[in-house]
């Protein structure tokens, strides 16, 4: 997702990329488009909302399972994001383009690490509960339920805000 990721990863002072950060600008992660790619996936459908190719950007930026995750990211912006607001958003402002007045430098400064916090917290969210998710799945499946009873049971551990692992292990050890 990232067109020049030089730009990115030889920037002094940028902490290190999470795990779950590297799988959304890499894309290789649990995205059945990925998984199925690899043969570790029947098909590249996505599992929460049925969409035909479940690739990173219909993960992070359309799949209508992860609208509230998308939330605050939206609000920053004031629009839905979108894939090519990425690398700005992880890279920050070109310092050739920030005003020389120190500061107005500092807000926009400012203003961009936010961004970025935001995005940052955006990602862990999703691709956490999804990592989660495709856990169970597996689980799921060596139990013999069907895809239908584990998209339900998915469904009831996230309106309850748990995760699905303890709602199938309470489920199964009741
Ligand atoms: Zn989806």
């Amino acid at each position: 997702m990232i067109p020049d990721i030089r730009r990115w990863v030889y920037q002094p002072n940028q902490e290190a990329i999470t795990f779950h950060m590297a799988q959304a600008l890499t894309g290789h992660g649990c995205f059945q488009h990925y998984l199925w790619k690899r043969r570790r996936a029947g098909d590249p459908h996505c599992m929460h909302c049925g969409e035909p190719d479940d690739t990173v950007e219909h993960t992070l930026f359309n799949c209508p399972f992860w609208a509230e995750d998308r939330r605050e990211m939206e609000q920053c912006i004031g629009r839905p994001l979108q894939p090519n607001d990425v690398p700005d958003i992880i890279l920050g402002p070109e310092q050739e383009l920030l005003p020389d007045d120190a500061s107005r430098r500092r807000r926009i400064e400012t203003m961009a690490e936010g961004l970025r916090l935001a995005f940052g917290r955006m990602v862990e969210a999703i691709l956490g509960r999804k990592e989660d998710a495709e856990r169970c799945y597996i689980y799921a499946n060596e139990v013999g339920m069907t895809y239908a009873e584990i998209t339900k049971l998915y469904n009831i551990s996230f309106s309850q805000k748990t995760t699905f692992s303890s709602l199938l292990t309470s489920i199964y050890s009741a």
